[in-house]
């Protein structure tokens, strides 16, 4: 650590991206201090579909346990009809896990709930979001970063080596470094609300006037509460009265029932639909994780998954570049995220188009488990995809899956039927072998299946779960020189 600065990393926002990234710093030993302008938490629920490719990084990160424990899965949904007629279907595909994707459902965890488990993983690792304090200007030169912040104390300068802006879709740090935002306002204006209410019942998502943007109303259930979420398209000029009285009557000239009664509104929200990606994710020593970056619908429940990924993505590679790895790796980021996020913004858009249809199916394609990064200057060989869970027997007789293997902040090498010894462990680096007599056996050929590895190859898996590299034993130099480039040298 240079004593020039504060932290190594300054985190503006403690969002679910903010507080990603100051987990995967914290378990990593990086100084790094996270700040939220806000005086308390959020407490709404907004982003409450968290996604198989989400579960499998909290399951890295120890928190999907809890998560699963507060949340619940999505409920049937129950559409009201105008000639009196009510069905119920699902409107999320029902997949059944598989050895090499354990999570194929959605889970419902509303988003304070999200961030309230995240803040206690936090806390375990030492760490806390600094309430009440606003990064309110910045200067940056080729070394780092002069953050002006603002608490009750006053205003205080910081220096920080990076300065992180997870500071939300109208980014303070995205205007001051005057990167352009570029995309469309979608015409569409969205009322969500958490209401206390009576005259519908929690065990369905209630639905009525789909495919009529002027009747639509979503009254779902929200797991791990006694609240409901109201969502509903709005007129874009008419002011929407959102206390309990007011959203009484929206329900009752949306639904034509007068017993579904509003007894109090915890949070509420009438926002216009935006999609826009910000023209670059990284200006010098700044960088741009979550909405700071990319905004678009919430149809699909894109927006906090794409923003815990970016994190996720983003604070290994800070903390790998904090001790001592070459720099060129903090490029990856952008190159990997913007292309991501700029799909996102299509299909977000497309569902949102389905759904003014009155067509709510969801299926693989929000599910995020095939995002993966083939193009990336990161990737070695026919890899860059995500790297698939498989049940392995270790040597002593147990059963062991491999992601309990990833699990941790380390890079780990998989060598398959390969001698050992050819690749030495480093600090940061675990290898294993898998074969009929090493310490793990595909006795059930789930990893053959997973991964097709012919005998003698390495497959590389980076601390985020994406296949780093792929390659042959008689390779093992370009392996070699791949290593040095992440910063895993020998000791
Ligand atoms: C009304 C609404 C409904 C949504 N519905 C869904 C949904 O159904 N599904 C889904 O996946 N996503 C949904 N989203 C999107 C989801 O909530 C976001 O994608 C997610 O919150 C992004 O996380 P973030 O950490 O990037 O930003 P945010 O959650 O916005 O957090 C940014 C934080 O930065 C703080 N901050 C800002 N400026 C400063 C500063 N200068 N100094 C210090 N702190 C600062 C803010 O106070 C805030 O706490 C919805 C969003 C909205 C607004």
């Amino acid at each position: 650590m240079n004593e020039q600065y504060a932290v190594d990393v300054l985190i503006c926002g403690a969002g679910a991206a903010g507080l990603t990234l100051a987990i995967e710093l914290a378990r990593r030993g990086i100084r790094f201090r996270l700040i939220e302008k806000s005086p308390e938490p959020f407490h709404g629920s907004r982003g409450k579909g968290i996604q198989p490719r989400s579960q499998e990084v909290f399951e890295d990160l120890g928190i999907l346990d809890r998560l699963f424990a507060v949340g619940g899965v999505y409920p049937t949904e129950r559409r009201y009809r105008d000639d009196g007629s009510v069905s119920e279907a699902h409107s999320i595909e029902h997949n059944v896990p598989t050895a090499a994707e354990p999570y194929q459902q959605p889970l419902m965890v509303p988003q304070f709930l999200t961030e309230r488990v995240m803040r206690e993983r936090l806390l375990e690792l030492g760490h806390r979001p600094q309430f009440g304090c606003e990064l309110v200007a910045f200067q940056q030169d080729a070394d780092g970063v002069t953050a002006q912040l603002t608490d009750t104390a006053g205003t205080q300068a910081v220096r920080v080596r990076w300065l992180v802006g997870a500071d939300g879709g109208r980014s303070f740090v995205r205007h001051a470094l005057d990167v352009g935002f570029p995309g469309k306002t979608l015409g569409v204006r969205a009322l969500v609300a958490d209401v206390q209410l009576s005259g519908l019942t929690p065990d369905c998502w209630h639905r009525f006037g789909d495919g009529d943007l002027q009747r639509q109303i979503a009254v779902c259930p929200l797991a791990g509460t006694e609240l409901f979420q109201i969502q509903a398209p709005i007129p874009l000029d008419v002011d929407i009265d959102l206390g309990a009285e007011g959203l009484t009557a929206f329900i009752a000239s949306r639904t034509g029932r007068d017993d579904i009664q509003v007894h109090a509104v915890s949070w509420a929200s009438a926002y216009t639909m935006n999609a826009r990606l910000a023209d670059h994710y990284r200006v010098g020593q700044v960088f741009l994780v979550g909405d700071a970056a990319h905004i678009h619908p919430p149809t699909g429940g894109q927006g906090l998954n794409t923003s815990v990924q970016d994190a996720y993505n983003l604070g290994w590679k800070l903390a790998a570049v904090a001790n001592g790895a070459p720099q060129p790796l903090l490029d990856s980021y952008e190159e990997e995220r913007r292309p991501v996020a700029a799909s996102v913004l299509g299909l977000s858009t497309q569902l949102l188009d389905n759904l003014q249809r009155g067509d709510m199916r969801r299926g693989r394609e929000v599910h995020q488990l095939d995002i993966g990064y083939p193009h990336s200057s990161l990737t070695l060989g026919n890899a860059g995809h995500r790297a698939p869970d498989a049940k392995l027997r270790g040597a002593a007789g147990q059963s062991v899956r491999l992601f309990d293997v990833f699990k941790g902040t380390h890079w780990t090498l998989l060598g398959y039927g390969v001698a050992p010894g050819s690749v030495l462990p480093r600090a940061g680096l675990q290898v294993h072998y898998i074969g009929a007599h090493a310490e793990r056996v595909d006795e059930l050929g789930q990893f053959q299946d997973a991964y097709a590895l012919a005998i003698g190859e390495w497959v590389l898996v980076r601390p985020d779960g994406y296949i780093g590299a792929v390659v042959a034993s008689a390779d093992v130099e370009r392996l070699e020189g791949y290593l040095l480039q992440v910063g895993l040298h020998p000791v």
